[in-house]
Formats: structure tokens, C-alpha cells, sequence
């Protein structure tokens, strides 16, 4: 019988990886998700799959070491990647020019081959939310949707404990939903990220909403080199950065505010770097949403993600000790052949 099988369920681990566009993360977590240790190194994000993949294996390799050390079992490798990931197959559909190279992928298959260990792959807003649904902000929600509002706008929506991947593995991009509010003052609709346009992404991410900043305010705006910056600005007083903020909060609030009405989760989960502006998006988020709920959602709660920087990382773990779980065990030797 292999000695795995003999170790209490609390001295398995596994490790977990949020694989985005700037930076590659891991850690490692055991079953009860204490996180025993985290490492990360910049995503080699233009030079190709190879080294991308070469990156989160260095790492993976580095924590599967020391999680041994420290008496622990590794029993599967998680991934949470940017982009469209079949999350069956553990493979990347498609992905923005922020990974070069990154499409047809196989994420999962690489990871098991050089680690030998199973291995699964998730998309990192999915991965974002089973985190905040296992430790954080929706711990033992029946159904959470999470928003992210960051450098993009994506989502994920938790129902019986899984998140919904959609027939094609794209389920979740709330960024692409049409946005009154994605059109300029001549009422042309935004360019998006997507190709499309007037979609809420094109007006409610921080890169867009520095461009509108840029726009509004003109060359007062020189110098403004992130949403960050159109922030701190707006708590100086700046009427345009306020606005600019103001405009992409009420955007994304709209539209959160919509899904709930079709969608009707226990919590609603908002995290990304453009939320952690405080009551300047905040406000307005919250003005717009409450302004869309249908009467009988009245009582919903909407909380921002308790996570942190370790949200996706540990919800790819959760992915990795989910799916080994419900993985057929494998047939004992003398069953194998009936
Ligand atoms: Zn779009």
C-alpha cells in the first residue's frame, strides 16, 4: 500500500499557483488551507510559453522541496492562469497579448509531467473566487459571484460549491457585458479589450479609467501613469479624477447590479486593484448597484474579497484538493484488469 495513503488527511498538501500577467505566485497549502509558504517571480509575460511554463515549474519545484522538508505530502500541483482555460482538459483556449504566446497551452499536462504529480488547471478569477469562497469573504455562501475590477473586469460565479465554467470555458467575463456608460461625449462606444466595444471593461478597468482621466482633464493630466495615480489625485481635490472614477465605479456597479438581478447569489464578492480605492469607488459602485437591484434583492450583501494578494493561489489549491477528491481512486492491483 503506498505510504500516502497512511498519512493523516492534515499532513497532505498542495501547491497552488496564480499565474498572471506581471508576477507568477505559489504556495504552499495543506487541507485545512493554512498556507505554509509563498514564493513568486515576475511572469516572463512576452517571451513566449516556454518560459512562462518554465517559471511556474521552477517554482512549483522549489515549494514541492521545501513542503517535503517541512513534513508535508504534496499530492497535486493547482493552477490558477489568466485567460480562457478548459479547466477539463487544464489547457489555455485563448489569451490576451498580456501572455504572449500563451494559447493551446497544455498547463496542466506540463505541470504533471515535470512534477509527477496530478495537476489541474482553473482561470485566475475562478480560482480568485473558490479562494474567497473556501477561506474568505463568501466562506460557506451557498452561491457567490466575485467581480474583479483591475487591470481587466472579469468574474466568476460559485454555485454548490463549484464555479461555473460555461459550455466553452468563457462563463465569467463580466467585462464584456454592454455598458451604457462605455461611450465617449460624441456617443461612440469604447474600445475594449476584447475587440468589441461599449462593453463595461472599455470603462470601469483602471487602465480605462485612466483614460477617461486623460480625456477629461486634458494636459493637466500629464504625468498620470495609473488608475493609482487618477486616485490619489482624486483625494486632492481633482474634479476630473474624480469624475473619471466616479464614471467607471457606477459602470461596474451597473453592471454587477444586473447580474445579481439574473443571477440572484447569496454574496456578491468584489475585489481587484481598482476597488481598493476606498469610498472614491466605493460610493459610487455603490450608489449604481443599489440603484439596478430589483426590490427582493434589497438585503444582498455586497462585501469586498478578504484574501488579498493570496486569494487565487489558494483557491487553485482548493481546485487541486477538489478535484482529487472526486478523482476515481485508482483500482487496487487486482482489480485493474477485470
Ligand atoms: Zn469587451
Amino acid at each position: 500500500m503506498p505510504a500516502a495513503k497512511l498519512m493523516p488527511p492534515a499532513r497532505r498538501c498542495v501547491i497552488g499557483v496564480d499565474l498572471g500577467g506581471t508576477k507568477t505566485a505559489a504556495g504552499i497549502v495543506d487541507a485545512g488551507g493554512t498556507l505554509h509558504a509563498v514564493e513568486s517571480r515576475p511572469t516572463p509575460a512576452t517571451a513566449g510559453a516556454a518560459a512562462i511554463l518554465a517559471t511556474a515549474v521552477g517554482l512549483v519545484t522549489m515549494l514541492l522541496a521545501r513542503a517535503r522538508a517541512l513534513g508535508l505530502e504534496p499530492a497535486a500541483v493547482g493552477i490558477g492562469s489568466a485567460g480562457v482555460i478548459d479547466s477539463r482538459e487544464g489547457s489555455v483556449v485563448s489569451a490576451t497579448d498580456s501572455l504572449t504566446g500563451w494559447a493551446g497551452t497544455p498547463l496542466a499536462a506540463h505541470l504533471a509531467q515535470h512534477t509527477g504529480l496530478p495537476a489541474y488547471a482553473v482561470n485566475d478569477v475562478h480560482a480568485h473566487n473558490l479562494g474567497e469562497h473556501w477561506l474568505g469573504a463568501s466562506a460557506g455562501a451557498d452561491s457567490s459571484l466575485l467581480v474583479a475590477v483591475g487591470t481587466g473586469v472579469g468574474g466568476s460565479l460559485i454555485l454548490a460549491g463549484e464555479p461555473h465554467l460555461g459550455a466553452r470555458a468563457v462563463a465569467g467575463h463580466v467585462g464584456h457585458l454592454a455598458s451604457p456608460y462605455a461611450h465617449d461625449d460624441g456617443g461612440r462606444a469604447l474600445p475594449c479589450s476584447c475587440g468589441r466595444a461599449g462593453h463595461v471593461e472599455a470603462i470601469a478597468s483602471g487602465p480605462s479609467i485612466l483614460n477617461l482621466y486623460r480625456r477629461l482633464a486634458g494636459e493637466a493630466a500629464s504625468g498620470a501613469g495609473s488608475a493609482r495615480e487618477v486616485a490619489a489625485r482624486a483625494a486632492a481635490g481633482d474634479p476630473a479624477a474624480v469624475r473619471a472614477f466616479t464614471l467607471g465605479a457606477a459602470a461596474a456597479g451597473q453592471a454587477v447590479g444586473g447580474l445579481a438581478n439574473v443571477l440572484d447569489p447569496s454574496v456578491v464578492v468584489i475585489g481587484g486593484g481598482v476597488a481598493e480605492a476606498g469610498d472614491l469607488w466605493w460610493a459610487p459602485f455603490r450608489a449604481a448597484l443599489r440603484a439596478e437591484l430589483m426590490d427582493p434583492l434589497d438585503g444582498l450583501p455586497v462585501v469586498p474579497a478578504a484574501l488579498g494578494t493570496n486569494a487565487a493561489l489558494v483557491g487553485a489549491a482548493r481546485l487541486a484538493f477538489d478535484r482529487l477528491a472526486s478523482a476515481p481512486t485508482a483500482p487496487p492491483l487486482e482489480n485493474s484488469h477485470a
